[in-house]
């Protein structure tokens, strides 16, 4: 079968940790150039913006960008606009209404729509989900805790308005949360830390409700020493736990259980299917949270951050 014609957009840390090795190991696409401003990847044709990108490259088939939330609507909204297929970087807008124009959108102009949760493709997330199935769950705990400065060091555009501040990993948990709890999930309130010199929290303190059960989140961006992507759910049958970011399960009764990490290639076997078989795959669920959450925020001014 025919390799699907791909651009990659943005250039930084995700694409070159991800989206490059995923892409490199794929049979199906052929990354045929890239689009950002300031990067390139070597032996690869390199073009500034999108609009670029389409009037040097009639024959591209599919545009996959891993460029901030801030901005990205547009880009997403000029290749759907000419016909291109196109996969989103999490989250997969900088509000909820973006993302809803990009489906309307992406109907219109019958192309592929894939809104990516990488974290949804973690080794464990499927075996949780099936083991939590027929259990009664009385209790959610998730701590979402990581150093920025670790992690994401330098992206002021993380802090800025539309970067989400600690949302911005948090979302991965709460796009988990949305597949193995039952629904609906509904956030009952949220407490965030906003340094004085920017516009996003670090800290949130969320309650939440799956069902019956309570759900207790904690994201912080300002962890050091120890870092935490962990989900905790009691049931009837015990306690199961997910830990760092989906990879590793721990269920009563059961050895511990982990796999090598393929989000990506996850990602790009999927985008591959929907692009053959003319699908649109866009989950808002965990975007309805973050909007959530934001609404009914209690916010405590901190001290400034700088990176
Ligand atoms: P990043 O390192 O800042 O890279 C994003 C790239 O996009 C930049 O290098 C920049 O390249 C380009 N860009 C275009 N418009 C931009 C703007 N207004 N501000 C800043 N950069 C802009 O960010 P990242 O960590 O790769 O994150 C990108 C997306 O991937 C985010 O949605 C994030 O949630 C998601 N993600 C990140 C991680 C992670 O661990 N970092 C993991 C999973 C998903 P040019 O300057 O060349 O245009």
């Amino acid at each position: 079968m025919e390799k699907i014609k791909l651009a990659l957009v943005g250039i930084g840390k995700i694409a070159r940790d991800q989206h490059l090795p995923a892409l490199a190991a794929n049979e199906d696409f052929d990354l045929i150039a890239t689009a950002s401003r300031n990067n390139s990847v070597d032996g690869i044709a390199a073009y500034k913006d999108v609009s670029e990108l389409l009037s040097a490259l009639p024959d591209l088939k599919a545009i996959s960008l891993s460029t901030p939330p801030e901005g990205r609507f547009e880009q997403a909204m000029t290749a759907i606009r000419a016909g291109k297929d196109v996969m989103l970087e999490k989250p997969p807008a900088a509000t909820v209404s973006e993302a809803e124009m990009l489906i309307a959108a992406a109907r219109a102009h019958n192309v592929v729509l894939f809104a990516t949760w990488h974290s949804r493709e973690a080794a464990e997330i499927d075996a949780a989900r099936a083991w939590l199935k027929d259990k009664a769950i009385k209790a959610v705990r998730i701590r979402w805790m990581e150093d920025i400065r670790q992690w994401h060091p330098g992206q002021d555009w993380i802090l800025a308005p539309g970067g989400f501040g600690v949302f911005d990993p948090g979302i991965n948990a709460l796009s988990i949360a949305t597949t193995i709890l039952p629904e609906p999930l509904t956030v009952l309130s949220a407490d965030m830390g906003v340094p004085s010199n920017r516009a996003c929290p670090v800290t949130a303190d969320i309650r939440m409700r799956s069902g019956d059960a309570e759900v207790d989140v904690k994201f912080n961006f300002l962890q050091t020493g120890t870092q935490t992507w962990d989900i905790e759910v009691d049931t009837d049958a015990g306690m199961l736990r997910l830990g760092m970011g989906g990879s590793i399960l721990e269920i009563p009764g059961e050895a511990q259980k982990s796999a090598a990490d393929e989000e990506y290639a996850r990602l790009y076997r999927r985008f591959a299917e929907l692009v053959r078989t003319r699908q649109i795959d866009v989950d808002l669920r965990p975007l309805h949270l973050v909007a959530d959450s934001f609404m009914i925020a209690n916010r405590t001014t901190l001290e400034p951050f700088e990176f």
